[in-house]
């Protein structure tokens, strides 16, 4: 399977009917909890001496299919699903920050992580620093001292589409045995795949493009395989002993997927938010198509791009495709299939004329969500970031004009019908 192109894992990967009485579409393991064949059986699981299922909230077999599936595209070697994006986040960063400690962050990311980072992570003790050094990795390198337990960027960020270089923030930061993080939902593996590029470690919602329907929440955590970052003196977690494990630690049960595993024993375990397996069966059929879904969007958020170019009503549009976009090289070296259905723009006139604009659209949905079917617009700064306080917003470059566009699998010109008649109706051209 591990030799099959992007295309063919998309559809194989993670399942096999000849396991399954030959179904072509994955069952839905729909049960709470499995039965132990015997008490040898169920101290065995207990201890993880054998493989297997005890209880729907820490594994199940269609979630498996669908992490197995994603694990495949991104080329990891460990991955586990979680009931949302932000579990994924969460849970991830709890897990190297256990003892407390930094992370240092990127100050573009989503909205909803920059909510987390300021309120619910410093209650427990970790301090999450963002920082535009992301942007140049001699300025990173110095940030990087002891308390520093992971670097958290998205490698294309949401609502600018910037474009960071995980390769050379990944350097600097193994120089100091430090990870990196990856949220890597808005490019999917399609556009993207940041362990190629030295990560350590890739988050997903998959609520997004993943899996593309507007029909589910849910998460991924994957990981490269490399626990040798993962040093005792950084990261005592991993090697304490855990009475659950007979005294053993995480790294002695699975020297190879401590990471992963630690997350799953105890915030998946005790945290609790579990992906349903209806829901993973839903995300297994979005990643059917995740190809032809992110090239079409691509295709139509480069029309709605030239469109808004050549608009009076337009101040400027960010997209890799965009004429004076800031990330041209990076985008030409790495994004070979293309930037992606997400793009944004400043429109001109005043909030009044905004208002408007945004009250007159008919076929572009108005709503928070990513990468669906549908194409979807949103006025940034007043919804999906308004939690950022306003020096977040000047940080994270995010104009008070802004208007981010979710390019759906529409008909590019009905969707350029769409804002040219609402432009109209503002009174912008
Ligand atoms: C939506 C989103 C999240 C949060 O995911 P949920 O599935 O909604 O919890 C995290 N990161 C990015 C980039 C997102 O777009």
């Amino acid at each position: 399977m591990a030799n099959l192109k992007f295309d063919t894992q998309k559809i194989k990967a993670g399942y096999d009917p000849l396991q399954n009485n030959l179904a072509i579409s994955p069952p839905i393991y729909q049960t709470t909890a499995y039965d132990f064949k015997n008490t040898e059986h169920a101290q065995n699981l207990f201890t993880y001496k054998e493989a297997g299922f005890l209880y729907t909230r820490v594994g199940n077999p269609t979630v498996n299919f669908f992490s197995e599936r994603v694990k495949a595209l991104d080329g990891a070697k460990n991955a586990v699903a979680v009931g949302s994006g932000m579990a994924a986040i969460s849970y991830t960063l709890l897990n190297l920050a256990a003892k407390g400690g930094t992370i240092l962050a990127s100050p573009y990311l989503y909205g909803g992580s920059i909510d987390a980072f300021d309120r619910l992570f410093p209650e427990l003790g970790v301090t999450i620093k963002l920082t535009d050094a992301v942007l140049d990795s001699e300025k990173l390198e110095a940030e990087i001292t002891d308390d520093v337990k992971a670097i958290y960027v998205e490698s294309i960020s949401n609502p600018n589409a910037y474009l960071l270089d995980i390769d050379a923030i990944s350097e600097v930061a193994h120089k100091h045995g430090v990870p990196v993080v990856v949220d890597n939902t808005l490019a999917t593996p399609y556009l993207y795949r940041p362990l190629e590029h030295g990560a350590d470690i890739v988050v997903y919602s998959a609520t997004k493009a993943l899996t593309g329907h507007g029909n589910i929440i849910a998460g991924l955590i994957l990981d490269n395989g490399d626990m040798s970052l993962y040093t005792k003196e950084r990261y005592p977690q991993f090697y304490e002993p855990i009475v659950m494990l007979q005294g053993k630690s995480t790294a002695d049960i699975f020297p190879d997927n401590f990471f992963i595993f630690r997350a799953t024993l105890v915030y998946l375990n005790l945290l609790g938010a579990a992906l349903s397996p209806q829901d993973a069966y839903l995300g297994i059929i979005g990643l059917e198509t995740l190809s032809e879904r992110v090239a079409k969007q691509t295709k139509n958020a480069e029309k709605l791009v030239k469109y808004l170019e050549s608009s009076p009503a337009v101040e400027w549009v960010r997209h890799p495709s965009a004429k004076d976009y800031k990330f041209k090289a990076l985008a030409d070296k790495h994004l070979t299939n293309g930037g992606g259905g997400l793009l944004s723009f400043g429109i001109k006139g005043t909030p009044e004329q905004e208002e408007t604009f945004i009250n007159n659209i008919k076929l572009f949905h108005y709503h928070v969500n990513l990468g669906d079917a549908r194409s979807l617009i949103v006025d940034s700064p007043n919804t999906t970031h308004s939690e950022l306080t306003d020096e977040e917003k000047v940080l994270a470059d995010i104009p008070s004009n802004l208007i981010r566009i979710s390019a759906g699998l529409e008909d590019a010109d009905d969707l350029i019908d769409d804002l040219e008649q609402a432009f109209k109706a503002a009174g912008l051209i």
